[in-house]
């Protein structure tokens, strides 16, 4: 090395530590860091955050300027959780299902966030508040990606939310686009009817395919909803990207875990609403307890109140819906351990359910890291959004949640929150505009396990 060589070297080295390489908002300084992709927890780790990007990530000597310090010491930092699977919807007095208002749609995303869910997916719903939330404030509001109207068929399951297409007109899904601005697209492929009860008409393979192909070339995904295990292959064969529940009305066959998993098809777990029903089954006084008030979010009670009238206070259905919920864990498990994608989602309404849906994958036998990954990073690949969302690396947004106790050893301290950062943001826990404060939501969705046998 020439003079002139050493000279610079010692200069970059000289004005390393006053010079940070990257000016950062936030450094969160000292944390165990668990980042979503499965990985196991690793200690005393810096993670420095500038707008909203993330984008440096070290140990504690990491340079970090003049970043304002979030002290991690004894706490644990894990991506946003993402539930991939809601619908801002509730029942109107007539018993038809609509759209929430905007203030209870606001509370809903609020309540989603100050239990640490970043993001939430709307897989159908009618035109309306589900754009307008859709830009909200991410101070106040997970962010919101949307399908609006689901395509069905006509006579089809999801027809009052949907657009029922006996071809794949191109007019038909371009107006659906430029209306109701999608982030993707879902479709309905339930040929068995609820319980078995109501054989409705599905899609045709041609039509599934058809409305793929044109949604790629708009660069959106299509997921489908499914029931059984001839629904999901008929959405695989189509090209679908993703499954809005794993099959549930019935055992899988080995053939379609392998299919699953070699093909990386994601699919939501939905899980919590077997569960609902079935608790509401063993307990009618359920929806009326106070102490489920915020487990289930208003819509949530109000659409069960209209089904349970429709449906559910029939005991074999009842006794069905409690069966297909072990049914619906041992195929989830199985496409995990065969190494697919299961992502998390609810098919509920309310932050509380989302989390009920980790305390079920849980009990379904999967670790908590497992569970942690198919509550971040697979969620966000379910949505297509993994470039940006779901794990914690540098150029990912910085969607992030501080906990005060250990994930890995109690997935129920994925409740005990000691912050939420949103877009890289602070969120103000305290002055979200939820219905009630989040101790009390963190207290009900306690005594809803008590209540669980
Ligand atoms: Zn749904």
């Amino acid at each position: 090395m020439n003079w002139k060589r050493k000279w610079i070297a010692a200069l970059a080295t000289l004005s390393q530590p006053c010079a940070p390489a990257i000016a950062a908002r936030y450094a969160i300084r000292d944390v165990t860091l668990i980042d979503g992709t499965g990985r196991p927890a690793v200690r005393h780790r810096t993670v420095l955050i500038d707008n909203e990007r993330i984008v440096a990530l070290g140990g504690v000597r990491l340079p970090i300027g003049k970043a304002r310090v979030i002290d991690g010491r004894g706490k644990y930092l894990i991506p946003g959780m993402i539930d991939t699977h809601i619908h801002l919807r509730d029942t109107g007095p007539d018993g038809k299902k609509r759209s929430m208002d905007i203030a209870a749609a606001q509370a809903t995303l609020a309540g989603f966030l100050a239990l640490g869910f970043t993001t939430v997916a709307d897989l159908g719903n009618l035109p309306g508040t589900v754009q307008v939330m859709r830009g909200a404030d991410p101070r106040i509001s997970a962010r919101l990606l949307i399908a609006g109207r689901v395509f069905t068929s006509p006579g089809g399951r999801n027809e009052d939310i949907g657009i029922a297409l006996t071809s794949a007109d191109p007019a038909v899904l371009a107006r659906h686009r430029e209306d109701e601005h999608p982030d993707l697209i879902k479709m309905v492929e339930d040929k068995g009817g609820f319980g078995g009860q109501s054989a409705a008409t599905a899609l045709s393979p041609e039509l599934m395919r058809a409305i793929v192909e044109e949604s790629h070339r708009h660069g959106l995904r299509v997921v489908v909803h499914i029931a059984r295990e001839a629904d999901a292959r008929a959405a695989i064969a189509a090209g679908a990207d993703g499954l809005a529940h794993p099959v549930w009305a019935e055992a899988e066959s080995e053939d379609l875990v392998q299919l699953m998993a070699r093909r990386r098809i994601p699919f939501a777990t939905t899980l919590a609403i077997a569960d609902q029903y079935g608790r509401l089954m063993r307990h009618p006084d359920y929806l009326d307890r106070p102490d489920y008030s915020l487990v289930l979010s208003e819509a949530e009670r109000n659409r069960m109140r209209t089904e349970q009238r429709a449906q559910f206070l029939l005991q074999p259905v009842a006794a069905w819906r409690e069966q297909t919920l072990s049914t619906e864990m041992r195929n989830v498990v199985r496409i995990v351990r065969a190494g697919g994608i299961a992502a998390l989602g609810t098919d509920l309404v309310s932050g509380a359910s989302s989390h009920r849906e980790m305390q079920l994958l849980r009990q379904a036998g999967l670790s908590p890291l497992e569970v942690i990954r198919i509550a971040t990073l697979n969620a966000a690949v379910f949505l297509g959004r993994d470039r940006d969302l779901g794990s914690i690396a540098p150029g990912k947004i910085a969607d992030l949640v501080l906990l005060n106790r250990d994930p890995t050893a109690d997935i129920d301290a994925t409740e005990d929150i000691a912050m939420v950062m949103h877009d890289g943001l602070v969120v103000d826990l305290g002055r979200l505009p939820v219905a009630g404060t989040k101790e009390l939501l963190r207290r009900e969705v306690g005594a809803s396990q008590a209540v669980n046998p």
